[in-house]
């Protein structure tokens, strides 16, 4: 037995499932998961020893490689002066004032400790401020564990058969409206089955949680002024594309303005932290100033402002940072492509910026549907016989992969080795 399995039985005992987040189980390729004792720019080591490129990076946050020594010095300096005051510090308003000087469409923030709260929070205030209860969400894309947004989710849900998720009462869900990613006739149908209820459109304005889907030209486009005719408010979850494809985002990348946006993962640094903020007049709704109760008692906690601030800080002042991370990203993924195609092996690989999917299906992958005719089966071979070569992949098809500034030409290269010689 390895380090790994023993531990996993000891975890499986007193936690459930063995893990914290039901990803990390590995249950969708049938191996026991890794664990991981520590971490250096592009490379996590087991407790057994093992060696390997990491293309998961926290799920996200970790854009700048593992250990940043910058990031890591500001944590340890803000440890030394206390972990947690209850009270308001400098580090929040420096870092309210960075998001909302990076994105335009952001004029007031609110930090919370993870995405699931981001998203919850906003779409408590978008119901808030609209005086309306419905919401549109897409099939596929998550948006964290809240009730309400449990429908339809994406990638745990996906691989694990959990349908929706016990314990989640009808009365949670009932306002909940799903319509299919990349299709505009299902939102309007939405829209006038549901007329002056609507209160929020929510999407990931790239889908990165059922595998990578990009959205199609136009389609956020049509998002925004569907909203703003009927007097709804759109909702942006970049809690994975927020700083990762751009400074300002996905909404940057793409030009499309939200009235809301959601943050985590990067924002974090790889704390526990999460942020949601836009319009000034909708935000203003917020308590302590507005009706809409939300609170934290860890919330802008120091140690992780220190930790986010930085990476952020790191992220803004480094020159073309997105051009050389994007463009690294662009040259990894279409070698992969490629050989993929080499090998004969049927996949359809979507990427963006430094997000990418191979999907093993025959069809162009632009939504839910299509990315469920993938053949998992195909991805567990792929993702076994990548991990004992030394490359961590997401232990699921239906997430993306993460590639960071640490990511070294020698290190892709290696990766693209071991593709070569991958047998299906
Ligand atoms: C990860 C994720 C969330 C949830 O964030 P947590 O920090 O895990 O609660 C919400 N939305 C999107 C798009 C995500 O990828």
């Amino acid at each position: 037995m390895t380090r790994s399995e023993e531990l996993f039985e000891q975890a499986k005992k007193c936690i459930p499932g063995g893990v914290n987040s039901p990803v990390r189980a590995f249950g969708s390729v049938g191996m026991t998961p890794r664990f991981i004792r520590r971490s250096k720019g592009d490379r996590i080591y087991d407790v057994d020893g093992n060696e390997y490129i990491d293309y998961i990076g926290s799920w996200g946050p970790m854009i700048l490689g593992h250990g940043h020594p910058y990031v890591l010095e500001s944590v340890e300096r803000a440890v030394r002066d206390g972990l947690s005051f209850g009270a308001a510090s400098s580090v929040e308003v420096d870092m309210a004032e960075l998001i909302c000087s990076l994105v335009p469409s952001v004029e007031m923030v609110r930090m919370v400790n993870s995405g699931t709260e981001a998203v919850m929070s906003a779409i408590r205030v978008a119901r808030g401020y609209t005086e309306r209860n419905k919401i549109i969400k897409f099939a596929g894309c998550y948006h964290g564990h809240s009730d309400a947004l449990l429908v339809n989710a994406g990638s745990g849900l996906m691989t694990q058969g959990i349908p929706g998720s016990a314990g989640v009462p009808e009365g949670c869900t009932v306002d909940t409206l799903t319509a299919a990613y990349n299709d505009p006739d299902s939102v309007r149908a939405l829209f006038a089955a549901n007329p002056d209820q609507i209160a929020a459109v929510i999407v990931e304005p790239v889908g990165a949680n059922m595998g990578v889907v990009l959205p199609e030209p136009g389609f956020l486009e049509f998002l925004r002024d569907i909203c703003t005719e009927h007097g709804s408010l759109l909702i942006f979850d970049e809690v994975i594309t927020g700083f990762r494809l751009a400074l300002d985002g996905a909404q940057g990348y793409y030009g499309v303005t939200p009235d809301l946006t959601t943050y985590g993962k990067i924002i974090g640094g790889g704390m526990p932290v999460g942020a949601y903020g836009g319009r000034k007049d909708v935000m203003s709704l917020v308590a302590p100033i507005g009706s809409v109760y939300q609170a934290g008692t860890l919330s802008g906690n120091p140690v992780a402002m220190a930790a986010g601030y930085a990476q952020l800080k790191v992220l803004k002042d480094t020159p073309s940072f997105y051009e050389e991370l994007n463009q690294k990203a662009d040259r990894f993924f279409t070698s992969l492509d490629e050989i993929l195609t080499d090998l004969g092996i049927e996949h359809c690989l979507n990427h963006v910026g430094s997000l990418g999917c191979v999907f093993f299906t025959d069809k162009q992958v632009r939504d839910y549907e299509s990315a469920q005719t993938s053949n998992t089966d195909h991805y567990r071979t792929y993702f076994k016989q990548m991990l004992e070569q030394g490359i961590y992949l997401a232990p699921s098809q239906f997430e993306a992969m993460f590639l960071s500034a640490s990511h070294t030409d020698e290190d892709l290269e290696r990766t693209l080795d071991v593709v070569r010689k991958i047998v299906l």
